[in-house]
């Protein structure tokens, strides 16, 4: 068993400046990167919407800036996955997947969220040439092309409407012959000429040489009229969904529907003292960089805090 003063579950911007705070604050902590280090940003190609890089900044080295700025204030940094915890008391347990278990008195869950996919090899293919989960993070590269956005829910809608902004042409490929999304967006969606929806489409794969030239669709999947047409594409975008990782903490946070840890408003509490969350795992709506560094900022704030207040700094 290990003990730490602070445990840091993720290695996104969320967890990254949760450290620097808790670093900088002299509480000796530590921080398990999780599945993905660096999470979701280092899947995009440029940053461009982050404050303080005017000429953008690569995803992957705005995380390892991020990672270098925790290792500065004495963070110590592990690779491993969370794969248990108990938070029913203080100090708290953390199993991680080499058996390695963690008793921490503060526990900062920053797991972030998982875009997801179609499952199509073509979208693994294309990674970064032209398929992307996240509009406002590589719709700019989209400037005066053409694009798709799978999905039919209030995401697709708003990256649809977000897209038609810069390109020339949006398709919303919707595969029910209706949309899910409230009815305001819809509006917006269907009074916006540049958007085209397609009901009852499906992709089936990309094509191109050096990037997405194109999409294979189908139309009316398995019905006795399907039929099957290729559309010329610059981008695909998807948008069917995200879902938190929060799994593991379940039992004892509480979450929405979907798997989002609910925190008090405005914070970064629990409800579970000393267990805060922070970053896409509890934030549904805008699952950005720089509202999850401010998310993991107020994380390292409350855990400096809560010790202070129970005498274990
Ligand atoms: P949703 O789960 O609401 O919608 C997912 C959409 O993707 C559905 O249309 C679904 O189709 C489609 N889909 C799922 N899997 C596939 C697949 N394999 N192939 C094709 N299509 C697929 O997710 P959202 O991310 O849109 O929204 C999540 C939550 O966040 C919602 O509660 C939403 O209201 C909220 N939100 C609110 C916003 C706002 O109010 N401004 C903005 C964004 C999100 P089908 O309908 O057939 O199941």
């Amino acid at each position: 068993m290990e003990k730490t003063k602070c445990l840091i579950i993720g290695s996104g911007p969320a967890g990254y400046t949760a450290a620097i705070y808790t670093g900088r604050a002299n509480i000796p902590t530590l921080l398990y990167e999780g599945l993905q280090p660096g999470g979701q940003l280092t899947t995009t190609t440029e940053v461009e919407n982050f404050p303080g890089y005017p000429d953008g900044v690569d995803g992957t080295q705005m995380m390892d800036d991020l990672r270098r700025q925790a290792l500065r204030f004495g963070c110590e940094i592990r690779s491993g996955m969370a794969v248990k915890a108990d938070l029913s008391a203080a100090p708290y347990h953390i199993t991680i997947e080499d058996g390695t278990v963690v008793e921490a008195d503060t526990v900062i869950i920053a797991t972030g969220a998982t875009a997801k996919y179609l499952g199509l090899e073509d979208e693994k293919k294309y990674a970064g040439m032209g398929v992307s989960a996240c509009a406002t993070c590589d719709g700019f590269f989209y400037r005066r092309k053409t694009v798709a956005v799978v999905g039919g829910g209030d995401t697709a809608c708003e990256e649809a409407t977000y897209l038609a902004g810069l390109a020339v042409k949006v398709y919303l490929v919707v595969r029910k012959n209706y949309l899910r999304a409230s009815e305001i967006m819809q509006k917006r969606v269907f009074d916006n000429p540049k958007i085209e929806v397609l009901f009852e489409h499906n992709v089936v794969g990309l094509f191109g040489t050096d990037g997405v030239e194109g999409a294979h669709l189908v139309k009316r999947l398995g019905q006795p009229d399907e039929s099957r047409y290729d559309l010329a594409i610059d981008g695909l975008f998807l948008a069917i969904g995200h879902r938190p990782n929060s799994d593991i903490f379940r039992p004892y946070v509480q979450t929405d529907e979907t798997g989002y840890i609910l925190t008090e408003a405005g914070t970064p509490r629990t409800g579970i003292p000393g267990v805060f969350a922070a970053g896409d795992v509890c934030d549904p709506h805008y699952r950005q960089a720089i509202i999850a560094a401010g998310s993991g900022a107020k994380a390292g704030l409350e855990v400096d805090r809560y010790l202070t207040e129970k005498g274990l700094k």
